[in-house]
């Protein structure tokens, strides 16, 4: 069975929430939106304290090329634009909408009847992304980056192929694979929306083998599309990042930056963002909800919710009977790359995969020993780095070294300290060091 050639770990899978149905959470008395919902400008709000708006209403529009804009996802008046504390832990624009009923606007069609892309000729590649832009979609796999941007190739670069990251590697995340499970219709049409975008005809969806009923069931609705192929994967961690998951499911090695996957030939999209596709493209619906993970070992009833973007975390783990009184940590995301969260104020967003709530003892670090030179993070980096070194360069500000052992090509996925003996905080230090070089090198571009 295939899988990603270097690196690679295997962390315990935890996924409590798999099997369980998607529920649909109940509306916020509150919602709060970000601008800030996506990697590039932020969107720039359009309404004003007072407005009245609807499900599907545009609240911000996109700040530039690289950027996405924000709708409503409640009915309700606006009651302030202020900044809001998001899960990055900064403080950034937003629109508080209080809600009031469930109104949506009449351009949604909120019908339930499958549209192919086989009988809207009228899609062409233009008009598919132009929909994507314009109904805000983004990376849902939490990389949050303007999916329209991925559809235009830069110049000299073609696409050979879509690959769909249905991979969902990370410990306790099981979003997606509820998603496969109810809706596989309406995400291959959604992969063939992003084929007929990129104009190949050929289109893979990895799903990594502890997934089985998930890859019977898209194999056997795959059947009436051809051009589509559903690959089983072996379970490695990060087989979820891009470059991973290409190398796994095609066989082909992106350079390191700035080469990016369409290099290779490669338009490498989540599972849930096809979903999000075929909804805006054929549904006329933004993206305004997702499907988010709520789970952990004393959580009393771990799911799947399906979600309005700006509901805060905090009544969605009361969804999942309320915050266990033994909690230690509580993570937007998973446990390899998910970040801590300060408060439970936060609204969700177009990234929110998973909340992720550890108990005590889970969540006890063990103190950092002196390392031991025994190279097992050098084996478990999926990007052939060399962790240990990254790590001391960027803990003694040696930037220069630090960029000339290629830090920028770390994925932050975390296996470097999670293989470990020594405990060592390998991921933190490298990742303000990437964080310190890429600025070094963007400043050193601007001059
Ligand atoms: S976090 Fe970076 S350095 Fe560590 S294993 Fe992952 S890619 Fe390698
Ligand atoms: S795994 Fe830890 S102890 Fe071993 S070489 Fe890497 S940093 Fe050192």
């Amino acid at each position: 069975m295939k899988t990603f050639k270097k690196g690679g770990v295997h962390p315990a899978e935890c996924k409590l929430s798999a099997g369980s149905p998607i529920r649909e959470a109940a509306l916020p008395k509150q919602a709060v939106f970000s601008m800030f919902q996506h990697i590039g400008a932020p969107a720039k709000p359009v309404v004003k304290k007072g407005d009245m708006v609807k499900v599907g209403t545009l609240l911000g529009e996109a700040g530039g090329f690289v950027s996405a804009p924000v709708y409503s996802s409640v009915s309700g008046k606006v009651t302030k634009v202020d900044v809001a504390l998001d899960a990055s832990d900064t403080r950034r624009m937003a629109v508080y909408v209080d809600v009031d009923g469930d109104e949506w606007e009449a351009s949604i069609d909120r019908s339930t009847t499958l549209e192919r892309l086989a009988d809207h000729p009228e899609l062409d590649s233009q008009t598919i992304i132009d929909r994507i832009k314009q109904a805000g979609i983004v990376g849902m796999g939490g990389a949050t980056f303007p999916c329209h941007v991925k559809l235009c190739p830069p110049p000299g670069t073609k696409a050979e192929c879509v690959i769909i990251n249905a991979v969902e590697c990370e410990p306790y995340l099981t979003a997606d694979h509820s998603l496969m499970l109810e809706h596989p219709d309406e995400i291959l049409e959604g992969v063939e929306l992003i084929m007929k975008a990129v104009n190949v005809t050929r289109g893979y969806i990895g799903i990594e083998n502890n997934k089985p009923d998930a890859i019977r069931l898209l194999t056997d609705h795959a059947q009436s599309h051809p051009n589509i192929e559903v690959v089983p994967l072996k379970v490695k961690y990060p087989q979820g990042g891009e470059k991973q998951l290409i190398d796994a499911v095609i066989g082909r090695e992106v350079p390191a930056p700035p080469a990016i996957p369409i290099h290779v030939g490669a338009v490498v999209q989540n599972v849930g963002t096809a979903f999000a596709i075929y909804e805006a493209v054929m549904k006329h619906k933004p993206l305004i909800d997702r499907i988010i993970t709520v789970t952990g070992k004393s959580v009393a009833n771990p799911s799947n919710l399906k979600a309005r973007l700006g509901t805060p975390f905090q009544q969605l783990i009361d969804e999942c009977g309320g915050l266990p009184a033994d909690t230690g940590k509580i993570i937007g995301g998973g446990p390899m790359m998910g970040k801590a969260l300060i408060s439970l104020d936060i609204p969700m967003t177009k990234g929110s995969s998973g909340l992720l709530i550890i108990n005590q003892q889970e969540a006890r670090r063990a103190e950092a020993q002196p390392c031991i030179r025994c190279a097992k993070c050098v084996t478990a980096c999926p990007m052939g780095l060399e962790p240990f070194l990254l790590a001391t360069l960027s803990s003694q500000h040696m930037w220069e070294e630090a960029e000339h052992n290629d830090i920028v090509s770390c994925i932050e996925c975390g296996s470097c300290s999670f293989t470990c003996p020594s405990h060592r905080h390998l991921l933190d230090n490298i990742r303000l060091g990437k964080q310190t070089v890429m600025g070094i090198i963007r400043s050193r571009q601007a001059k």
